[in-house]
């Protein structure tokens, strides 16, 4: 018998587990940068959405969208003295980028 030893096709079924954990990984690292959330768990709904079949493509985008999920996401545009990548102060940024 032929095994498939890609990715298992993902279910409808876990889907909530999946996108859950995928938030759980985004916000790892993050520190208190709702910028740099924003920018992981945007790329993370699309990854998901990328892998889900065509069939459960228009049910796992309406989960996703449900979650915030953004298909027109824009990184955020940092200010003067903010930081880039985090979108915070860069007198108080730890991202090591700053003087
Ligand atoms: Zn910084």
């Amino acid at each position: 018998m032929q095994t498939n030893l890609g990715d298992p096709p993902m279910a409808l079924a876990n889907l909530d587990a999946i996108i859950e954990a995928a938030e759980a990984e985004a916000g790892h690292g993050c520190g208190g940068s709702d910028v740099l959330y924003e920018a992981r768990v945007q790329s993370a709904y699309a990854a998901i959405l990328e892998k889900a079949q065509a069939t459960e493509r228009a049910a796992t985008e309406t989960a996703l969208r449900k979650r915030g999920y953004d298909p027109d996401f824009v990184p955020y545009e940092a200010g003067e003295g903010e930081c880039s990548l985090t979108g915070i102060d860069e007198n108080c940024c730890p991202c090591g980028r700053h003087e």
